[in-house]
């Protein structure tokens, strides 16, 4: 079987793991006073020493939850509290829900957000924080965060980054991005599921949505998911610096193979990423065939119900009447060298069966 659906969940790194087992044997609570306690703490400490090194920013700024919708949540209502909150037009459903209220930036026709229509909203007033997320995990498609940023600070608001799509792909560091804060998921970077992380500029107050016992420096209470942390840690740690060139030539091989429409073509976009679209034939029957032929991919984003809906993010794009016809192909770091040309086998088998039949139910 062939797995290329990695924006949904990477498979675990050998390393991660390893740390993952190992953390799971620690008997105490990071909290407590005694000696296991203290062990328990000491490996907390240290993976987020080496959270903190990975995105370039300091230990303490790094708060641990256990994902990045958790982690976002917190972004929006302990740091935009009091503020007006401003979003991307293709955010994550982690960021729509939990901002309903937010004022919607809208994307140009290539999916990168309209920088003159934020610098508008920007303009009109009262203190704001901008939501925008790195990388779409749809479509792969960057946005100009850096710009986006530039703006944001020029108007006294905050950016708040969704990067959880960048680690093992693209640089993800705060300061590199000029994000106020940043989150980052540990299953979408080869961690386990279970943990991810809020990383804040020096200094930004965070108010806690959960104060539970006071952990994390008040800010997210709950006894930390130290082998999930350990995992995530060892995901950062040992991301492999040549993947990014390797997926870039499967990508490119793909959508060359299968000559399918690409969303996002000649746009910055994830090297992993390919946003396929068949013309009027549902997503839905396009993800079934592939996984009958042995191939596992996405119609847009996979959501909990695992239900296939249409994707908001390509009709915020204009793609209206195309927008249940998509599908997405993202490579994990450990894809095969043979996976561009098994996915084109059977991208073009599906296409032609799907095609005969239509054309016997037309005759
Ligand atoms: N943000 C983006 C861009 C994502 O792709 C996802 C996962 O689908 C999330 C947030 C949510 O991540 P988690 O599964 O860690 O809650």
């Amino acid at each position: 079987r062939l797995y290329l659906d990695a924006n949904a969940t990477e498979p675990l790194l050998p390393e991660a793991r390893n740390a993952a087992m190992e953390a799971m044997e620690l008997l105490g609570n990071p909290s407590s006073v005694h000696a296991a306690g203290r062990a328990a703490r000491r490996l907390l400490e240290a993976c987020r020493s080496a959270v903190a090194e990975a995105a370039r920013s300091r230990p303490e700024d790094v708060i641990f939850t256990s994902g990045a919708t958790e982690a976002n949540a917190i972004a929006i209502h302990g740091i935009g509290r009091g503020r007006r909150i401003l979003a991307g037009a293709t955010e994550h459903p982690s960021v729509r829900q939990a901002a309903p209220e937010a004022l919607i930036v809208p994307v140009l026709d290539d999916g990168r957000i309209d920088l003159e229509a934020l610098e508008a909203l920007l303009a009109e007033g009262p203190p704001s924080m901008l939501c925008l997320m790195a990388a779409n995990n749809e479509t792969g498609i960057l946005h100009p965060v850096q710009e986006a940023a530039e703006l944001c600070h020029r108007f006294g608001a905050l950016i708040h980054v969704d990067a959880v799509q960048l680690p093992g792909r693209m640089p993800f560091a705060l300061p590199g991005l000029r994000a106020d804060s940043l989150v980052l998921s540990a299953h979408k970077a080869g961690g386990p599921k279970g943990a991810g992380a809020l990383i804040i500029r020096p200094h930004l107050e965070v108010r806690p949505l959960m104060g539970g016992g006071g952990q994390e420096r008040g800010r997210r209470g709950g006894t930390e998911p130290l082998p999930a942390i350990a995992g995530f840690a060892a995901a950062l740690a040992h991301a492999d610096p040549d993947r990014a060139l390797r997926l870039t030539l499967l990508r490119n091989r793909i959508e060359e193979l299968t000559g399918a429409v690409v969303i996002g073509r000649g746009v910055e976009r994830l090297p992993n990423t390919s946003c396929l679209l068949l013309p009027d034939v549902p997503a839905e029957t396009q993800v079934i065939a592939l996984d009958l032929a042995g191939v596992a991919v996405s119609a847009g984003a996979a959501c909990s119900s695992g239900k296939v809906a249409e994707s908001p993010v390509l009709r915020a794009m204009g793609l209206e009447r195309q927008a249940g016809c998509a599908i997405r192909v993202s490579l994990p770091w450990n894809a095969p060298e043979d996976a561009a040309d098994r996915f084109a086998q059977a991208y073009a088998a599906v296409r032609q069966r799907i095609q005969a039949r239509r054309v016997t139910i037309n005759h």
